[in-house]
């Protein structure tokens, strides 16, 4: 569908989210919980918290959750009863609405969608995905981990949200992208005003401070690099970078249970974990950390788009804002595109 366009009040827009959930949609938002802000299921509008610039970790768990059961079995007698996990990811996501996250949140699962329906089409991320809303904010002032515009996106990048908000003199303008962004205010027309889109606020001039085809351009050339072995010898492995990133989805499905009932779990992974790729036969092709955190850029900026098209990366920033060490993802592909 082409691009419509409205305007609304935030007094209209707190009407308008409180009644999608009294409308029985589940409405996640940044919302603070222990000194921090995560997203998480939301009571009414006023619970978001819509000012801070982005929640520690993603919205990445409600469509690839920590930890999920993929089947059950137990078995009664000669009789064995299997349950498949399916219902649980079906029962999950019925009329559930990302709401207040940043474009580059938006972004993200349009992006993982595309490993996820590839070679296999996983019908775990699609049941999650495929009736999940996303109402993104336009940023007003990214801050200095963040780089969206380096990397295809921007602060106020509509790609992957059914609906963009941008805060403009007091009041938002939203930017419908899809029948998904449709579906939703429908019902609550009378609180929007549609309007033209020589109307909606110009576009800011967001300025790039590298290019990244030149940072693909080394990872293209330079796979055996010192840089990769001397940059990250303070890193020490913890996997939080790949935890908080809206975009990294490698998992392990263990088997756990016995003779009588059990179950297959699929767990969230890291490649920043030593027995990430460790052979049972003692050998590990990925020996330092520095091979390690080379794989996640040559991931992220090389293999990705070579295939897909698309980074594995929406310049977020999280990993940076998280790491212990301090290590700056753009920093450090700012360094591969400075150096080629
Ligand atoms: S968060 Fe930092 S220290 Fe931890 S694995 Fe990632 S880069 Fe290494
Ligand atoms: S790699 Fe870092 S900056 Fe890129 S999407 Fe993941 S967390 Fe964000």
């Amino acid at each position: 569908m082409e691009e419509r366009y409205f305007e609304i009040t935030r007094e209209n827009l707190k009407k308008f989210v409180d009644s999608l959930i009294s409308g029985g949609s589940e409405v996640i938002a940044p919302r603070d919980r222990d000194g921090d802000t995560f997203y998480g299921k939301i009571a009414n509008f006023d619970e978001a918290n819509l000012d801070m610039l982005l929640p520690k970790m993603s919205y990445k768990e409600f469509l690839l959750p920590k930890t999920e059961i993929l089947f059950e079995y137990s078995l009664f007698g000669t009789e064995t009863e299997i349950k498949d996990g399916l219902e649980y990811a079906r029962g999950a996501n019925k009329k559930r609405v990302i709401f207040g996250g940043r474009p580059c949140d938006g972004a993200a699962g349009r992006i993982m969608e595309k490993v996820f329906n590839w070679d296999y089409k996983d019908e775990f991320f699609n049941e999650r995905f495929k009736d999940l809303a996303i109402i993104s904010i336009a940023c007003e002032k990214p801050d200095n981990y963040c780089f969206c515009m380096d990397i295809e996106l921007s602060p106020e990048s509509s790609y992957g949200s059914d609906i963009l908000l941008k805060k403009d003199g007091g009041k938002y303008f939203a930017t419908v992208t899809d029948e998904k962004g449709m579906a939703l205010i429908t019902p609550c027309m009378n609180l929007f005003k549609e309007i033209s889109r020589d109307k909606m606020p110009a576009p800011k001039d967001w300025k790039k401070s590298f290019d990244i085809e030149k940072t693909k351009e080394f990872l293209d050339k330079n796979f055996e690099h010192k840089y990769f072995q001397e940059r990250f010898l303070s890193c020490i492995g913890c996997g939080i970078c790949t935890y908080a990133c809206p975009t990294c989805h490698c998992f392990d499905i263990q088997d756990e249970g016995g003779c009588k009932e059990g179950r297959r779990i699929r767990n969230w992974d890291s490649c920043q974990f030593s027995i990430f790729t460790l052979h049972a036969s003692g050998h590990n092709p990925r020996v330092t950390q520095g091979d390690r955190y080379r794989q996640r850029l040559m991931h992220k900026f090389k293999i990705y788009s070579e295939k897909f098209n698309k980074y594995l990366c929406v310049g977020c920033g999280r990993c940076s804002r998280n790491c212990p060490e301090d290590i700056d993802i753009r920093e450090i592909a700012k360094d591969l595109a400075d150096m080629e």
